[in-house]
């Protein structure tokens, strides 16, 4: 199975759906960014992030915003959502006795996330777990290095997420590293994901921002100026035809 990439503002998103971007990472390992709206428009200001996205050896569409920005630009590729993905990798991992590793989110929200996971698979290797909140990064990837996980699951926010996972990439070549947001709070139970019809709807941030008024300025501009763009590079695409 080879990777067939769709673009979006210069960006490439995988076109797998869920289950072949499960194989595919699991038997290639590497970088798997879950890309959103906010991240491109991040991307666009900032060269070293965009490096950081194109050299990942997945980028998978996490949400409706790039499902929808894609949809505009031609392409049928289904949101993949990061929170999902990131259990299916575990699963899958520990069905083959792999290990596992943790870093972000408070203190107590990893360890409970990572009880909780050890409660839903038993046995669950997990060789090393850390919270986000930590003062050398180096520190933190030289421990990773010595536990040598199969799988690290990153939750640090982005680009902070992003731009660790490239920096250890460099020290575990086959590890398969994930940056998965705010999903510790989900799996450990201190957030709850938007119920099946807001997430059928494709409206999980709508409910997310309403429960947290905060996110409000991290959609807007962002995501209109993020439409407007898409349609302006539709517009040029078919103009080029
Ligand atoms: N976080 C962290 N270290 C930091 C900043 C954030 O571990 O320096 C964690 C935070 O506790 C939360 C996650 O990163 O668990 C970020 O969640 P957010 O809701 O911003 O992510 P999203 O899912 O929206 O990308």
């Amino acid at each position: 199975m080879n990777r067939d990439l769709v673009k979006i503002l210069g960006f490439g998103v995988d076109s797998f759906c869920f289950e072949d971007a499960l194989n595919y990472i699991c038997a290639h390992s590497g970088h798997v960014v879950t890309i959103n709206p906010e991240m491109i428009s991040n991307a666009l200001k900032d060269e070293n992030f965009a490096s950081v996205i194109n050299n990942a050896e997945l980028v998978i569409p996490d949400g409706i915003g790039v499902e929808l920005g894609l949809k505009i630009l031609g392409h049928n590729v289904k949101r993949i959502a990061g929170v999902e993905f990131g259990k299916a990798l575990i699963k899958c991992f520990y069905s083959e006795g792999k290990s596992v590793a943790f870093v972000g989110a408070r203190p107590e929200v990893v360890n409970l996330a990572v009880e909780k996971l050890k409660q839903e698979f038993q046995g669950l290797n997990v060789v090393y777990s850390h919270d986000g909140y930590f003062d050398s990064e180096d520190l933190i990837i030289e421990e990773l290095s010595k536990a040598s996980p199969d799988l690290v699951l990153v939750a640090l926010g982005s680009p902070k997420q992003e731009f660790f996972i490239s920096k250890l990439k460099t020290e575990l070549k086959s590890a398969v590293m994930i940056g998965l947001g705010g999903s510790f709070d989900v799996w450990a139970g201190v957030v709850r994901r938007a119920p099946v019809i807001y997430q059928k709807l494709g409206l999980e941030w709508l409910y997310r921002t309403v429960k947290d008024p905060k996110r409000f300025k991290r959609i807007f501009p962002t995501l209109p100026m993020f439409v407007l763009r898409v349609i302006l590079e539709r517009l040029n695409n078919a103009n080029r035809k």
